[in-house]
């Protein structure tokens, strides 16, 4: 039997691309090999590869001038590769501070520029329950580039206006909601993601990047595997790529266009986001800390009165099939991430087990 997975990452995938993947395992397409064994130089992984950007760029509709790399190292690799690729004789860019994975992405642009990078916006004085105001923000006519992360995997808000980054190139770290819904690719410099939450294996990222913001040279000395110009030139084969996570990505791009594309894809994200919403704000016993307006529908967190109370829910909605829905061991509580392949079934099971759960345990 599936489990409802509530895993931030890695997490559920589509049962129908898991089914397919195991029906290729021994033998992709007569080639009497499953791609997990194939050289990524063959003509069948090439296609593989070629066929996955097509889609990707068809469901996105990302325009012609941008430029799609996958590349190994999962999103954290690339908290680096921004600063390297993104960075003028300048070396200066406004962080927007709404978590964990902000607050790295910062620090690790502050390895290459002490001094250049800097947070313009925090919402670190709530513990990030809230989205800051970024209608105004501090950006110097010298930044090389306006950094968010647009969904906060751990915290649960999300970003519903990007920011005004007064002309200067949006960056977003979409881990989290990648695919989820439908973006305009135009209003971004960059857009990169791991795949892991949304879209497949771990151990991939995908980076979307305006093609005028890729440098020729660099201004920093920059490992040769982090450079976007190397990869977008060698059609991310620059070395051997993770080919099998290129692959799985390939059929849930499939999957995504095959059920209505991203309109449906939010559409049903809404649906099953607002089930368990509706729920929480009757409830007398779970409460969620979240701002409304900066909710995000992918990663739900609430929690109980106490963190005894929290462990005990955790552990008997293993007997509901209830699983991986504990907290962050930075937040505590619990959080029900519910990506594109989580069906809404999972999130009554869980609001069933949660009423259960609160008319037991309320005093
Ligand atoms: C999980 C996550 C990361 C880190 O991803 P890795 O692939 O483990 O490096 C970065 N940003 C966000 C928003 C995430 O959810």
């Amino acid at each position: 039997m599936r489990a409802y997975n509530f895993s931030a990452g890695p997490a559920i995938l589509p049962v129908e691309v898991l089914k397919e993947a195991a029906n290729e395992i021994l033998d992709y397409e007569g080639t009497g090999m499953s791609i997990m064994e194939m050289s990524h130089r063959t003509k069948t992984f090439e296609k593989v590869l070629n066929d996955a950007e097509a889609l990707l760029r068809e469901i996105m509709n990302i325009p012609s001038n941008y430029k799609v790399i996958f590349v190994q190292g999962g999103a954290t690799t690339q908290f680096a590769a921004i600063p390297l690729n993104l960075m003028s004789d300048n070396k200066k860019a406004a962080y927007i501070e709404t978590g964990n994975f902000s607050k790295k992405a910062y620090q690790e642009a502050k390895i290459f520029s002490p001094e250049g990078v800097r947070i313009v916006a925090s919402s670190k004085d709530k513990n990030y329950t809230y989205i800051p105001d970024c209608s105004n923000l501090d950006i110097d006519k010298d930044d090389d580039y306006v950094y968010i992360c647009e969904n906060n995997t751990i915290f649960g808000t999300k970003f519903h206006t990007l920011p005004d980054t007064k002309g200067k190139p949006l960056v977003s770290d979409q881990s989290s909601c990648f695919l989820s819904e439908p973006v305009d690719v135009t209003k971004y410099g960059v857009i990169y993601a791991g795949v892991q939450k949304n879209v497949g294996p771990s151990g991939l990222a995908i980076v979307i990047v305006r093609e005028d913001l890729v440098r020729d040279e660099l201004v920093f000395k920059t490992p040769t595997m982090l450079n976007w110009k190397v990869q977008i030139d060698a059609g991310s084969l620059y070395n051997t790529p993770n080919s099998w996570a290129i692959y799985i990505c390939g059929k849930v791009f499939k999957w995504i266009k095959d059920l209505g594309g991203l309109e449906v894809m939010k559409k049903r994200n809404e649906a099953k986001a607002k089930v368990l919403y509706d729920y929480l704000e009757t409830s007398k016993l779970f409460k969620n800390e979240v701002e409304k307006k900066d909710r995000s529908i992918m990663n739900i967190v609430f929690r109980t009165e106490s963190e005894e109370l929290d462990a005990k829910f955790v552990s008997e909605a293993k007997n509901h099939n209830i699983v991986s829905i504990k907290g962050h061991r930075l937040v505590g509580g619990m959080r029900a991430s519910i990506y594109n392949a989580m069906p809404i079934e999972g999130v009554y099971a869980l609001v069933d087990f949660m009423r259960e759960f609160e008319k037991e345990n309320l005093k």
